[in-house]
């Protein structure tokens, strides 16, 4: 394993060079395992920086377009390859940028390896169909084209997974690609840059501005040369970009918040439900949008399931994600723990009963760190703050159902609809639940957390501008159809 010794400064990486913003003012990313130590420094940037990145992005865009698919497909196979080889220090730099434990950093980037390798192949495979034309002699086909230049707004809890899942089929099909990663998350996603760059990428193919949302965000939104903005964030961020974007006619892809809700039925095998709930609840310290959130137990089953949860949640290590001990690193930022905090007291305050944690955790070395306890509340009702709001941290709350439908009602009356799962040996619960539950990602007998990067992710209602990412799905929101009609 590699070992960070000493603070570096990252660049922004516009047509091809690393360069200062232009204000040379920098920011710093910080370990939220150990506030006091620095991960790197960062380019503050402005909309003059994203100004040079767009004109690159725009300028390269004609050379890049014009490559097959295959051609293109090499160079991801290439990053696929940079990206494998510096798997550890990449996954350790995510660790000590966002808190996540080593091992989840590791898979994280293996999966950054997997879908840039999905979408080389895409490069050739169909970009259009064959239509019969009304005419007998003429020819009519559908045709896949870019949309030009692309903006990628990604957040901090992905910080690997999320911008490569836009890059890919962003460049697959032939557009050129600014991103402006999470500032949080700056340095982790300037190592994935320079794997692009190892891997010979041309000049201004993808760029890099990094910096604060609300400048260059806000810029790259708003700039007349960016033909699509792919965002993932929160859902206040997510609808100023989307109205930013409809006014001038950009293209927008939002994929924003969930409240998660699993139902565990009286007929569900206790343990598994048990292991789904503290996995989709707590990895990744609660800090996905597919976390699991809300779970709705059916009375007969309640106490055992209760027990037996608080046994597992007991056993939870907490500590540094590079230590191999560790099960549940910090929140990735001081803001993150505040908020998790408040929320914790807007619970007490509402009447839930809180039966585990509710505190921040400071022994054994964490007294630096943004580390939280895993909490569990119960006595909660689905009208509370702490059931409609996304917490984005470590906190379950516990609804006592009597019936299936009842749950199903519960679960679906919230404004979000990202991922959903229910524990149950029925097939008609299981039916029920696939045909009535609001959620992008139906999950039966598994956590609500887990994504598969050759299938459609995305929510309904407030979770998503109702587009999907990943697998086939890309292609909807990366091109454009050209509907040609010929006739000799
Ligand atoms: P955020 O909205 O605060 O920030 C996301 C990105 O938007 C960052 O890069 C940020 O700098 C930028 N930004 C902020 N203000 C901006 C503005 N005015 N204009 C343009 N860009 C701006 O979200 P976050 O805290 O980084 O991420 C957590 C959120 O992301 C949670 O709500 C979570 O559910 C959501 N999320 C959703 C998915 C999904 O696929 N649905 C996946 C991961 C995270």
């Amino acid at each position: 394993m590699t070992t960070i010794t000493q603070v570096k400064t990252y660049l922004n990486y516009i047509n091809g060079e690393w360069v200062s913003s232009l204000g040379k003012k920098v920011d710093i990313s910080i370990n939220p395992a150990n506030k006091n130590e620095i991960v790197g420094y960062i380019q503050s940037s402005s909309g003059e920086d994203v100004d040079r990145a767009v004109e690159a992005a725009k300028r390269a865009q004609k050379e890049w377009r014009r490559l097959s698919g295959a051609e293109r497909g090499d160079y991801l196979y290439k990053i696929a390859n940079s990206l494998e080889r510096r798997l550890d220090e990449i996954a350790e730099t995510m660790t000590m940028e966002m808190g996540k434990t080593f091992s989840e950093a590791k898979g994280e980037t293996m999966r950054g390896v997997a879908i840039l390798r999905y979408y080389a192949g895409e490069g050739m495979r169909k970009a259009g169909d064959v239509i019969p034309a009304s005419d007998s002699q003429a020819l009519m086909f559908t045709k896949r084209v870019p949309l030009g230049v692309i903006g990628v707004i990604s957040p901090w809890n992905f910080p690997v997974a999320i911008p490569i899942w836009k890059m890919a089929p962003a460049l697959i099909y032939g557009n050129t690609v600014v991103i402006k990663p999470a500032q949080e998350t700056s340095v982790t996603a300037a190592k994935v840059i320079e794997c692009m760059d190892e891997a010979g990428i041309p000049d201004g193919v993808v760029n890099m501005v990094t910096g604060a949302g609300s400048v260059v965000g806000a810029a790259m939104v708003n700039h007349t040369d960016v033909n699509g903005i792919t965002f993932t964030g929160s859902n206040a961020t997510g609808k100023q970009i989307g109205q930013a974007a409809l006014a001038r006619g950009a293209k927008y892809q939002l994929e924003m918040g969930g409240k998660n809700p699993v139902i565990i039925a009286a007929d569900a095998d206790l343990d598994l439900a048990v292991e789904g709930t503290i996995s989709g609840g707590f990895r990744s310290t609660g800090q996905k949008c597919t976390a699991t959130s809300r779970v709705f137990v059916h009375t007969e089953v309640y106490d055992l399931f209760k027990e037996k949860l608080l046994q597992k949640v007991k056993e939870i290590k907490i500590g540094n994600g590079m230590e191999d001990t560790s099960w549940m690193g910090p929140c990735a930022s001081e803001n993150q723990l505040n908020t998790v905090l408040s929320y914790i007291e807007k619970g007490k305050a509402e009447g839930a009963r809180l039966i585990y944690g509710g505190e921040r955790h400071t022994g054994n070395g964490c007294e630096n760190g943004f580390y939280v306890q895993p909490t569990v509340f119960e006595d909660v009702t689905n009208g509370m703050v702490i059931a409609q709001e996304e917490i984005f941290g470590p906190v379950l709350a516990l609804i006592k159902v009597d019936t299936i439908e009842e749950a199903l009602a519960q679960a679906n009356d919230i404004e979000f609809g990202l991922s959903a799962s229910i524990y149950t040996k029925d097939i008609g619960a299981m039916m029920s639940f696939i045909i009535d539950i609001d959620a992008g990602l139906v999950r039966i007998n598994a956590e609500t957390a887990g994504v598969e990067l050759q299938a459609p992710f995305g929510g309904m209602k407030q979770s998503s501008s109702h587009s999907r990412e990943q697998g086939q799905a890309a292609i909807e929101f990366f091109t454009a159809i050209k509907t040609v009609f010929v006739k000799a």
